[in-house]
């Protein structure tokens, strides 16, 4: 599979911008972003931004979706290839797979952006031949997905590891942001969870700001918590925070260590440095993603 060079067609959705690709392997040869608006006039300028491209290029062989969530995975239920309850404005119920497929008449591979992000991260980046790898994003919300032995983690739907509620930090009492629990990992430790913290936009805070402290420590709980029931060899995160916020890789390391407490063997501080690290497919794993599933279709 790694050596699959067919043209192939790849959509990120995310929840505030969107990416249509076109790739051979892990090489991509076209790419452009939409804002993610209304979803049908999305949807539309996406499928364009395809059949314009295949104009050029030629006929893609299958497409893949990696898409915010919930969606729908279960291929025998109604909401397969949908999203499902999003608090998105106008796109719980959109059927992603469905338009597609009526589009283009060829395979479609669907999965959640995260989980697509696991895919290509052990296929082509950071976490090649790991087999419990997770890729988690930080920032509109938080996202993480699961693969094992190449195949992303499914089950009565598909993970939320963005959902953990974790312990806070002594004295933290913010109430958190998530509009379905409040404080979990999401409520606390989100973009715009770190910028109401603060109280100024995220790109403004100081790297001294004490909020980071506090994020350090609950990203740490969730790590911890991460190691302790999946064994990952790799915990890639990626998303807008941590990407310009690169110091905080070492301050959630050195404390997800001191919460595990040398109990898991083999996962001290120097170990978590292999293990907790940005993804080796810097921004590209979301779309590279995308193309993982379209392979995999
Ligand atoms: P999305 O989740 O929509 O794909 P990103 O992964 O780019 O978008 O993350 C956007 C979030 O990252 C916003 O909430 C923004 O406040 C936050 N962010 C962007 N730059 C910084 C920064 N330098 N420091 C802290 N937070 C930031
Ligand atoms: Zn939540």
């Amino acid at each position: 599979m790694t050596d699959d060079n067919r043209l192939v067609a790849g959509i990120e959705l995310g929840g505030t911008k969107s990416i249509a690709l076109i790739a051979r392997g892990r090489e991509i040869v076209e790419l452009a972003r939409f804002p993610t608006a209304e979803p049908q006039a999305t949807l539309e300028a996406l499928s364009a931004q395809i059949e314009a491209w295949q104009d050029a290029h030629g006929r893609v062989e299958a497409i893949g979706i990696g898409s915010f969530g919930p969606i729908g995975l279960d291929r025998s239920r109604a909401d397969y290839g949908h999203i499902t309850s999003t608090p998105k404005a106008g796109w719980s119920d959109i059927d992603l797979v469905g338009h597609f497929a009526r589009r283009f008449s060829v395979p479609i591979g669907f999965d959640t952006d995260v989980a697509g992000a696991a895919l290509a991260e052990h296929r082509w980046g950071a976490a090649q031949g790991c087999s419990v790898v997770l890729y988690l994003t930080i920032g509109t919300g938080i996202g993480g997905g699961v693969v094992v032995d190449g195949v992303p983690v499914h089950g009565l739907v598909h993970p939320e590891l963005g959902h953990l509620r974790v312990r806070r930090a002594t004295g933290d009492d913010f109430v958190g942001v998530c509009p379905f629990h409040g404080d979990c990992l999401e409520g606390l430790a989100s973009g715009p969870a770190i910028a109401a913290r603060a109280g100024m936009a995220g790109a403004d805070i100081g790297d001294d700001h004490p909020v980071w402290s506090a994020v350090a420590e609950e990203l740490a709980e969730a790590m911890a918590m991460l190691m302790l029931t999946l064994s990952p060899q790799r915990i890639l995160i990626g998303g807008g925070v941590l990407q310009h916020r690169q110091q905080m890789f070492d301050r959630v390391r050195t404390r997800t260590a001191e919460l595990l407490a040398g109990y898991v063997v083999g996962v001290g501080e120097a170990e978590l440095a292999d293990i907790i690290r940005a993804p080796g497919l810097g921004d590209r794993a979301g779309p590279l993603g995308a193309v993982a599933l379209a392979y995999d279709s």
